[in-house]
């Protein structure tokens, strides 16, 4: 299958073509016909999957093709995104793929000044890619009208949920208009989400392309087991033993992520952190030097890590495991992108054995263990088997694994 045979006009093949892709991705082969015929979908796909692309591609080939001048404070596509690092990756991949074109995108996050944007809004724009609270107070200043919207796109909706932005998302959408083409995109779809959906997707198709909750099969990832005390010393050496270039750290908290950073350049390692407390320029800075290479390692909570994209994202370390098992799935798909074989690799102290239980039984898979020289605990921890595994064998204790965790 190539992009022409999905039907895309020669101004977008040409962007596409500069941007060495060789084929379209799975969730780019089912979205763009469906989403060229105007219907409404509901696509379960991660991030690294391409579904920026099979999104933002037929919708720019509709405006392109409709050549209908903006109108002032006015657009014609609303794409909401969680955080301010979406919104910027999606706002990029937008103007990418729409260079040979004369189509116009505005770009609209907190943390920014809001002149700017107000400023750009009144020239009225094709795409508008904003975070809710900044798309309201823009709205509430009268900066922005949403009469001409023809399509509206709900991305990583799941994490939209988290981030607790269902009153704002309901509000916006009250104020759009009836008819108009609607997309909701999710890496998970749980009840809440499908409970949204419905108010918002209308005989939508649905589109999916990993199975939910299942990690990438290009992810090569495990666990070490670690104590507490020794997680830095055990991610510096691992830096420098394995000579990691580019590595994004998770930290659960935002105060773990600052003292990280600290740590490693205490070490002569090069870190930034980037978490919800950073100003957006310190934010982006930090991206941008991680993009680079000036900065060899990026230290970032979950939120603050959403929407990173970096083209063959080699590693990716769980410096604290996360306490929802299912954005161990988000962290490592950072990872093993597009057709990359990535690393993912977790410090497992004795108290995150229930969370390793929980990781495992989600994307129903045992996480090697890794043994690092130096390291080795005086009695390892045993990795818990999983639930669907042990459900299987006949007449077995049904609680055999807390005599296993606490050794
Ligand atoms: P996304 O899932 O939208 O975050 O995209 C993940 C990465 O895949 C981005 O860096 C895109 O530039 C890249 N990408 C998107 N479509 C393709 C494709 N057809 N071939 C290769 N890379 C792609």
């Amino acid at each position: 299958m190539t992009f022409s045979q999905l039907g895309l006009h020669s101004d977008l093949l040409k962007a596409i073509a500069d941007q060495n892709y060789q084929s379209p991705t799975p969730i780019q082969q089912q979205a763009i016909p469906v989403l060229l015929t105007g219907k409404d979908v509901l696509a379960a796909a991660q991030t690294g999957t391409g579904k920026t692309a099979a999104f933002t591609l037929p919708l720019i080939q509709k405006l392109h093709t409709e050549k209908l001048p903006c109108k002032g404070g006015r657009c014609k596509v609303l794409i909401l995104t969680p955080t301010r690092e979406l919104a910027a990756q999606v706002a990029n991949n937008v103007e990418t793929y729409s260079k040979y074109t004369r189509l116009k995108s505005v770009v609209a996050f907190g943390g920014v000044g809001i002149n700017p944007q107000m400023i750009k809004l009144k020239r009225g724009c094709d795409f508008l890619i904003a975070t809710p609270g900044r798309l309201l107070d823009l709205y509430q200043q009268n900066a922005v009208r949403f009469d001409d919207i023809q399509t509206f796109v709900l991305d990583e909706a799941d994490r939209m949920l988290d981030m607790g932005f269902i009153h704002d998302i309901k509000r916006i959408i009250k104020l759009l208009p009836n008819k108009r083409q609607n997309l909701l995109f999710s890496a998970t779809f749980s009840d809440p989400i499908r409970k949204l959906a419905a108010n918002i997707v209308h005989e939508p198709v649905e589109i999916s392309v990993a199975a939910k909750n299942t990690t990438s099969s290009s992810v090569n990832h495990s666990v070490v087991h670690v104590l507490k005390g020794n997680k830095s010393k055990l991610l510096a050496e691992l830096i420098n033993i394995e000579k990691w270039q580019q590595v994004l750290v998770f930290s659960r908290t935002k105060h773990g992520a600052n003292r990280i950073a600290k740590q490693l350049n205490a070490r002569d390692i090069s870190a930034a952190a980037i978490h919800g407390n950073k100003s957006q320029g310190a934010r982006t800075k930090a991206l941008a030097e991680f993009k680079s290479g000036k900065v060899r390692v990026l230290v970032a909570t979950d939120i603050a890590a959403r929407g990173i994209d970096i083209k063959q994202l080699p590693q990716v370390v769980n410096f604290d495991l996360p306490n929802v098992a299912e954005d161990y799935v988000h962290r490592i798909g950072r990872t093993g992108r597009a057709g990359e074989t990535g690393q993912a690799i977790s410090f497992v102290t004795e108290e995150d054995i229930d969370l390793v239980a929980g990781i495992q039984n989600l994307i129903k898979q045992v996480i090697e263990v890794k043994h690092i020289k130096g390291f080795s605990l005086s009695s390892p921890l045993k990795t818990p088997d999983l639930k669907a595994v042990k459900a299987k064998r006949p007449k077995k204790p049904k609680n055999r694994r807390s005599t296993a965790n606490h050794r």
